[in-house]
């Protein structure tokens, strides 16, 4: 799909992927890289694709697994020409900004296609475990589409986390408010492809793809493993700043559970002397901590999934 011609003519292009079954069935969109550094999804929908051209029994599935070339070319969580984020500029603008144009066409080709599950593939920290991320919507449009992306979110596998902040600009919030469960996937961390993560990611995926019919059931679901404490709660995602400058560290790791009151990071200054311990606020579990040991006013230092 074109999306862009340069000044020296040369055209920008998103991959698009497809493969449809003779038999009718569920309609399912996956879309990877939409922040330009957040690579894995790609390889995840790659190896999906292989294994659905001798697996798929019923329905399509479609695929942008490189949601934003420009973005990854340079390594960078934006449109770089604009220095924009994709994923705050949905649903779109056919004559808006270079961003929300792009948003508007993957938008439209998405939505036409009436999809029974939206997943879109990110990542989180280099440090993070992988999750199911629900949007926080004040006025829902139409609760059944979010109703059935809460189900399709406990089918994935993974660790179900509601946002508590309204990003209006992002793309499965658009879908949900358009009618379309969709969920965001943090699948571990950016920049570089873990295949450990990719496995997750693939296997999460083909979850869905079973519980949908639209394949044969694995011979045993995937689980991503995680402390029997948490099975069935609801969690709430939260970030934790710091309010001193130093250098952070880290007293806890992804993953792990945390106490309300329990120390998580401490932040020194150059000479060594304690300047802050910041402590959970609640009892939850570690979802990710900073890419980068340097605190300022104000920054988030860890994330956690909140009972
Ligand atoms: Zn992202």
């Amino acid at each position: 799909m074109k999306i862009l011609t340069a000044p020296d003519l040369s055209r920008r292009q998103l991959p698009l992927m497809s493969i449809e079954s003779a038999n009718p069935g569920p309609v399912i969109w996956l879309t990877a890289c939409v922040h330009g550094d957040e690579v894995s999804g790609i390889v995840m929908i790659q190896e999906i694709f292989k294994n659905l051209r001798r697996t798929l029994l019923k329905g399509a599935v479609y695929a942008f697994p490189l949601v934003n070339p420009i973005g990854f070319e340079t390594s960078s969580r934006y449109i770089t020409l604009s220095e924009e984020d994709l994923n705050r500029s949905f649903p779109g603008k056919k004559d808006g900004t270079l961003s929300e144009r792009i948003a508007d066409q993957i938008f439209s080709i998405v939505t036409k296609s009436k999809p029974t599950l939206v997943l879109d593939l990110h990542n989180d920290w280099i440090r993070s475990i992988p999750f199911a991320f629900l949007d926080y919507i004040e006025n829902i449009a139409h609760p059944d589409a979010y109703e059935k992306t809460k189900v399709f979110s406990k089918k994935t596998g993974l660790l179900p986390v509601f946002d508590t902040e309204e990003v209006k600009g992002c793309f499965s919030y658009n879908l949900i408010q358009k009618g379309i469960p969709s969920l965001t996937l943090e699948l571990g961390e950016p920049y570089v492809i873990n295949e450990k993560s990719v496995d997750v990611g693939v296997k999460s995926i083909m979850n869905i793809l079973a519980d949908l019919e639209m394949i044969k059931p694995p011979a045993e679901l995937f689980s991503f493993p995680m402390p029997e404490a948490l099975k069935d709660k609801t969690l709430k995602y939260i970030y934790q700043n710091s309010s001193t400058s130093g250098i952070i560290r880290f007293l806890v790791k992804p993953g792990e559970l945390v106490k309300k009151g329990q120390p998580v990071a401490r932040i020194y200054n150059a000479f060594g002397k304690l300047e802050e311990t910041i402590a959970a606020l609640n009892d939850s579990i570690v979802l990710g901590h900073s890419d980068y040991s340097v605190s300022f006013p104000g920054t988030s230092v860890m994330s956690f999934g909140q009972f």
